[in-house]
């Protein structure tokens, strides 16, 4: 019998097929078994009916617990009241293994237990849907990146100093050399990447060890820096922009089941194109304010301003130019006030808050010389870094996609753990 995947059904319509995956429901109903049926493409039903199917297979579908897996053959047969939707008429029945009871039952359970249980919770069809619009964004943001210039470049993990001398790392010993942190960003090394290339980009896993426990945090989450030689404050959000855009319109175009299983209102999606919203960070503190909160002038704004402030949106605003003793030492300064950095952070609209955080960076050798001292960092950590600014320095510009914070907004997905696929929180290590 000719094998297929659950997508493919319909180019088997009134043919023979059989499909390999497992059962995750089963009804009966006299001499009629409905077993549904998921494969990883997709899920579909699979009709055992006792008057055509033999004795033997008629017991193994009796048999067959939650989650067992399962080869079920038969004829496909488009859904008499949903069209495009395809079942397979049962002949044969094959179980591979009979599953032990499922912990994870049909009735509600907490979010603890679901993340005690991620093992397995990442086959129902919820997180199935997310870690497929995840993938997609991760496709999508490779694509765009290529067409447009950059080579992706790996960034190490494990690293010597801290990328902005926070005290929010792990750490640990490393040999003779003292001690190595988790890496908490790449870019740097990216900076260092565009003198080779112009233009470049990692994606990989990096760390925080700050103790939040927001929805927005985790401590080890996935991370694209970007960053583009010759490239300024405005061609940077231009970038940024289009590159938000062509993600969330693959998205739309590619993954129309995932949102509807995740009942996500794909209107605001739609609007997601060029040009978004710009206002300063001055402009967004005055506003945060009328909605009742107290934040200072010179402070950057916390997770219920930024849910406040995107809330306001239709779709994602820029908030520009903080006060630059807030953001990190290598922020290029607004030239018409110094105390500010050239910098923008990317709200995403609907109450998500921050998804990217760039900048213009420093290219001035003294100036960054000053900015090291001033932030009270060892200038020793950072003299490769320096050599940048040496050696045939120019002006240059990136920003940092959190790939969680995305695909939260994009699935509609308040909480940022159920978007990777096993997430780290201060109080989860397992599974
Ligand atoms: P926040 O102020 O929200 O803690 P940040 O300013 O520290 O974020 P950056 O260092 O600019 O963030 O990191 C770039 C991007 O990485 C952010 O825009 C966000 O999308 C993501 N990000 C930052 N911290 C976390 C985290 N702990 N968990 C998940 N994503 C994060």
């Amino acid at each position: 019998m000719n094998k297929t995947t659950i997508s493919e059904l319909g180019s088997c319509r009134d043919r023979e097929a059989e499909i390999w995956g497992w059962a995750f429901n089963k009804r009966s109903s006299g001499s009629l078994v409905f077993l549904q049926i998921r494969d990883g493409t997709g899920f579909c039903q699979a009709v055992v009916d006792k008057s055509v199917i033999g004795a033997e297979a008629w017991e193994a579908a009796g048999k067959v617990t939650m989650e067992s897996s399962v080869k079920v053959g038969g004829k496909v047969v488009e859904h008499p009241k949903h069209r495009g939707v395809f079942e397979i008429h049962a002949s044969r029945i094959e179980i591979v293994q009979i599953a032990e009871e499922y912990p994870i039952a049909k009735k509600e359970h907490g979010v603890d237990f679901l993340l005690d249980h991620r093992h397995l919770w990442l086959r129902s069809k919820r997180p199935w849907a997310i870690m497929r619009v995840r993938d997609m964004v991760i496709r999508a943001m490779g694509e765009w990146l290529n067409d447009n210039g950059f080579i992706k470049i790996d960034s190490p993990i494990l690293t010597a100093t801290s990328c902005e001398g926070t005290t929010e790392l792990f750490a640990m010993d490393y040999f003779d050399l003292g001690k190595a942190y988790l890496s908490q960003s790449g870019q740097l090394y990216q900076e260092a990447a565009i003198f080779a290339h112009g233009r470049a980009y990692d994606f990989g896993p990096v760390f925080r060890a700050e103790k939040s426990k927001t929805r927005r945090h985790l401590t080890e989450f996935w991370m694209m820096d970007a960053e583009a030689a010759w490239v300024g404050h405005e061609e940077n959000l231009k970038i940024q922009e289009e590159l938000i855009s062509y993600i969330v319109q693959r998205v739309l175009d590619k993954n129309a089941t995932e949102l509807a299983i995740l009942e996500r209102d794909i209107e605001p999606l739609k609007a997601v194109k060029p040009p978004f919203h710009r206002i300063t960070h001055k402009q967004a503190v005055a506003r945060v304010r009328e909605l009742g909160s107290d934040m200072g002038d010179d402070q950057d704004l916390g997770g219920d301003d930024e849910t406040a402030l995107s809330k306001e949106y239709g779709k994602p605003v820029f908030v520009e130019k903080y006060p630059a003793k807030v953001k990190a030492f290598y922020m290029k300064r607004d030239q018409e006030n110094s105390d500010l950095a050239l910098c923008a952070d990317l709200l995403a609209p609907e109450g998500y808050g921050e998804i990217v955080g760039g900048s213009v960076r420093e290219e001035d050798y003294e100036t960054l010389l000053k900015r090291l001292e001033e932030f009270k960092l060892a200038r020793k950590d950072f003299e490769w870094y320096l050599d940048l600014r040496r050696y045939g320095s120019v002006p240059h510009a990136g920003f940092g996609i959190g790939l969680e914070r995305l695909v939260g907004w994009i699935c509609g997905i308040r909480h940022i753990r159920e978007t990777i696929p096993f997430s780290r929180l201060i109080n989860r290590l397992t599974p």
